[in-house]
């Protein structure tokens, strides 16, 4: 298996340089060849662990069985997940409808970004090991929330590596603020830019392609590298929980082996609906791709309209992971519906990056109609949406997932398609209690472990650990700078 780039369909790479390098030279994502089947009944016996190694190994071809297990193995322990199993189903199927919860945040953070950032290191570090011997990898994330603390969680002390977190200084909730700013280990470091984060982003991925700052670093024995969700290695096991809930559902009797599912996925960078959509690629039977966006709905409109317009209005949500603009990982779907004409796809990305919109050709926009639908959800239909998934199917969601259910609605009033539906729940409500609590009648307190704690108590679930434990933690980093000043900022922190 190799890879080939979104903006060269020429160059072939292995796995482990697709990882090692995170995005390729000329600025492209790296994409399968090709997209191998699996046989779902293959899977059906194995649990989470089982699955993810068969699917791993059929893209890692580089790695021997043996990385790829111990990959695997230590991402998903019992100790890392609170579960016996990493993705858990929970279905809320009481009143006629078909929809089943996936929850992806029983990891060390709370956050779906756990499913992938709890392996990529482990993926990453054996990457380099093949391809750059004995150089230290500095990874930079920029993130709008969650991939920060995930991505700190999964690499602090990891030997040869080095990483930096940027984070919008006014974009993130302050439980997120605090799980990053109190994060352990002597290889990483936390500042918050005064931006949002597409100036976050930007600001990394300038970064990545400045040929002084990456010739200052090779000569003191390092590289850049990246964890975000453009990395091929946070993408790759993201694929397994799509695979892992459908064979779920068939083991619990609610689907039979080969019925079609819908997919709803909380949308942001499209990292998480695109795994979804190289699972079906690989034999899943996914009908449909139902995208949900906050007030950011720029991805909706695309999806509608072929359109994909960034110049308008930037807006803080409930939902702060969802807060974006530019989402990059829509450049990989796009390379697929395309045509996998490299050509085509570079010029609507300089489109985008030069005048800030594109429009895709009539057969491309018209192949992502057929196999998305969009939607999306202000902050007021978020809440009520919490109000009432808890009032009526005893079930407590965070802001994110419950735009997902929202749009789900929507969805369904406007289809009246009742398929099996799997929904993406990417977040522990404790991470949000404070929009959470709006959705009960209550006075909320002012601290945000006592709106956790009061949040138990009127929900009746308990407040994770992980969250719990961060009370007590000293606050390690406090620093901020200009979206300008992030270069320096790597410079110094790494010391070139
Ligand atoms: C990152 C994140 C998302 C968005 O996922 P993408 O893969 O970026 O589309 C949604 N919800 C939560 C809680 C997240 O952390």
């Amino acid at each position: 298996m190799h890879y080939k780039s979104t903006r060269n369909d020429k160059l072939r790479v292995t796995a482990a340089q697709a990882i090692a390098q995170g995005i390729s030279d000329e600025g492209g994502l790296f994409v399968p060849e090709s997209f191998p089947a699996v046989e779902l009944s293959e899977l059906l016996e194995l649990d989470y662990i089982g699955r993810a190694k068969a699917i791993l190994s059929r893209y890692l071809t580089d790695f021997t069985e043996e990385e790829i297990a111990q990959c695997a193995e230590r991402a998903y322990s019992a100790e890392k997940f609170e579960n016996d199993t990493p993705a858990k189903v929970v279905s809320l199927d009481a009143h006629g409808e078909n929809k089943h919860i996936l929850e992806l945040w029983h990891g060390p953070t709370c956050a779906f970004k756990d499913m992938a950032l709890q392996i990529l290191p482990h993926l990453l570090t054996k990457s380099l090991k093949k391809t750059a011997d004995g150089k230290t990898a500095v990874i930079l994330v920029a993130t709008s929330g969650d991939t920060g603390k995930a991505a700190l969680e999964g690499f602090k002390d990891v030997e040869g590596t080095q990483m930096i977190v940027f984070y919008p200084e006014n974009g993130v909730s302050p439980m997120q603020k605090r799980q990053m700013n109190t994060q352990e280990g002597e290889n990483v470091c936390v500042c918050a830019i005064r931006g949002n984060f597409d100036d976050a982003q930007t600001g990394v991925k300038k970064i990545f392609t400045d040929e002084a700052v990456k010739a200052e670093l090779a000569a003191n024995g390092m590289m850049f590298s990246s964890a975000n969700s453009i990395n091929w290695g946070r993408l790759l096991p993201q694929i397994v929980y799509y695979f892992s809930a459908y064979l779920d559902l068939v083991k619990a009797g609610k689907i039979a082996l080969g019925d079609a599912i819908n997919v709803v996925v909380p949308t942001g960078n499209f990292g998480n609906i695109l795994a979804a959509y190289y699972a079906k690629r690989m034999g899943l039977p996914v009908q449909k791709f139902i995208c949900a966006s906050n007030r950011n709905n720029i991805l909706t409109d695309f999806i509608r309209t072929g359109v994909y317009d960034k110049k308008r209005a930037f807006y803080t949500t409930i939902s702060p992971s969802m807060d974006i603009l530019v989402s990059s990982n829509l450049e990989r779907l796009l390379f697929h519906l395309c045509g996998e004409d490299a050509e085509k796809l570079t010029a609507w990305m300089n489109a985008l990056s030069q005048g800030g919109a594109y429009t895709v050709d009539a057969d491309t926009a018209d192949a992502v109609r057929t196999l998305f639908y969009g939607g999306c959800c202000d902050d007021e239909e978020t809440v009520a949406v919490i109000r009432e998934t808890f009032g009526r199917d005893g079930y407590l969601c965070d802001t994110h997932t419950a735009v997902a259910v929202g749009v789900y609605r929507q969805y369904l009033a406007e289809t009246g398609d009742n398929t099996p539906t799997v929904i993406a729940s990417t977040a522990s409500p404790y991470k949000f209690p404070d929009s959470v609590l709006d959705a009960f009648d209550c006075e909320k307190p002012a601290d945000g472990f006592e709106e956790a704690a009061l949040l138990s108590k009127l929900s009746g679930t308990a407040i994770p650990k992980p969250i719990a434990a961060l009370q007590g933690k000293p606050v390690r980093f406090e620093n901020t700078c200009d979206a300008d000043d992030m270069a320096d900022f790597v410079r110094r922190t790494v010391g070139v």
